[in-house]
C-alpha cells in the first residue's frame, strides 16, 4: 500500500455524504471536516494505513512496544481512572477489551481481581499482542469485525481510546452489541472534542493527528451506541494533561515526535507516583474534578449497555 493512499468516507455517525461536508481544520495534510446534517467531525479523505489498520501492525509496533510508553502503561495510576469507572458496574464476569495493545488494563484486572475476571485481548496489532501474551494476557488475533468467537458472550467490552482511530466505529460498536450478553457493559473513552484544550487549541492539539479519524463529543458517542443498538446509561469526563497542552500551545502545532510523546507519558506517570509532590498532585485533582464537572476534561467515556437480548448480527 502506498504510504500516501487515503481513502474518501461518509460521516461515520450519520452516514450524510463526505463530499457536502465542510472544511473545519486543515493540519499539514490532514483535513478535517464536519458533517453537514449531524456535526460530526470526521478526517476525509483518511490515510488508507490508518483506516485500514495496517499501520498498527507495523510502524506504530515500535511506539507501543517502546520503553517508555511500556513503563507508564503498565504503571499503575495509568488505567486508575478506567478501571474505577469500570468496577462500578461490573465486578466480575467476561471482558473483551478491543484495541487492548500491549494488555495493560487486562493486566491490571487480573492482578487487582484475581479469579474475579475472564479476559481476553484483541489488537490489530500482532507485536503488541505478543507482548500482552508474554504479560499473561490472553489474546485473540484478527481483525475484531472478522474474528469468530465462537458462542462466547462477554459480561463486559471495552474500548479505550479506540473509536477514535476506526474508519467505521459504528460497525464495531455493532459488534460489541452482538457478543456482549444480555444487561452486559460496554465502554467507550474517546479523546473529548469539547474539551478545554481543543477548544482553546484547536488543531495545534496533538490530539489532532492523522491517527485520530474521527473527534467525538459526549453527544456524537451517545448517539453513536444508540445507533448500534446500545443504551447509554452514564457519562464520565476525566483526564486532564497540563503539560501536553503547554507544550502544543508552544509547538504551534508542529507534530509531536511518538519518542517524545512516550517520554512525556513516562514523566508524568513518574510525577503521579512520587510523594513528595502529593500537593501538586491534590491540586492536579481539583482542577481535573472541576473541569470534569464542567464537561471540559481531555477524555469522554460513555458507559453503554445492552439492554434486551436478542440472537444479533
Ligand atoms: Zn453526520
Amino acid at each position: 500500500m502506498s504510504p500516501t493512499a487515503t481513502i474518501t468516507r461518509d460521516c461515520p455517525l450519520c452516514g450524510a455524504s463526505g463530499a457536502a461536508a465542510s472544511p473545519f481544520w486543515q493540519k499539514a495534510d490532514l483535513r478535517v471536516v464536519r458533517c453537514p446534517d449531524c456535526g460530526l467531525l470526521f478526517v476525509n479523505p483518511a490515510p488508507a494505513a490508518m483506516a485500514e489498520g495496517a499501520f498498527y501492525d507495523s510502524d506504530a509496533a515500535a511506539y507501543y512496544l517502546s520503553p517508555a510508553k511500556l513503563e507508564s502503561d503498565y504503571a499503575g495510576v495509568r488505567f486508575e481512572r478506567e478501571l474505577r469507572l469500570f468496577r462500578r458496574y461490573c465486578q466480575r464476569g467476561a471482558v473483551l477489551d478491543v484495541g487492548c495493545s500491549t494488555g495493560a488494563f487486562l493486566f491490571q484486572l487480573q492482578q487487582r481481581w484475581p479469579g474475579q475476571y475472564t479476559v481476553l485481548g484483541t489488537d490489530v496489532s500482532g507485536p503488541a499482542l505478543d507482548y500482552a501474551a508474554s504479560r499473561g494476557v490472553p489474546v485473540a488475533r484478527g481483525a475484531f469485525l472478522e474474528l469468530d468467537f465462537g458462542g462466547r458472550r462477554f459480561d463486559a467490552i471495552t474500548f479505550w481510546a479506540v473509536l477514535e482511530h476506526l474508519a467505521e466505529p459504528r460497525r464495531f460498536l455493532e459488534r460489541a452489541r452482538a457478543l456482549l450478553a444480555a444487561g452486559g457493559w460496554c465502554f467507550a473513552l474517546v479523546p473529548n472534542r469539547r474539551s478545554l484544550a481543543l477548544r482553546c487549541l484547536g488543531a495545534r492539539s496533538r490530539t489532532v493527528y492523522p491517527q485520530h479519524l474521527n473527534y467525538f463529543d459526549a453527544d456524537a458517542l451517545r448517539e453513536l451506541g444508540r445507533r448500534a443498538g446500545l443504551e447509554p446509561r452514564a457519562t464520565h469526563f476525566t483526564h486532564f494533561n497540563p503539560l501536553a497542552h503547554w507544550q502544543d500551545w508552544r509547538r504551534g502545532g508542529r507534530p509531536v515526535p511518538e519518542p517524545e510523546r512516550a517520554a512525556l507519558l513516562q514523566r508524568t506517570t513518574a510525577w503521579k507516583q512520587n510523594p513528595r509532590l502529593q500537593p501538586v498532585g491534590w491540586l492536579y485533582r481539583c482542577v481535573e474534578t472541576l473541569l470534569a464537572a464542567a464537561s471540559l476534561a481531555d477524555n469522554v467515556t460513555i458507559v453503554f449497555q445492552k439492554t434486551r437480548s436478542d440472537s444479533g448480527p
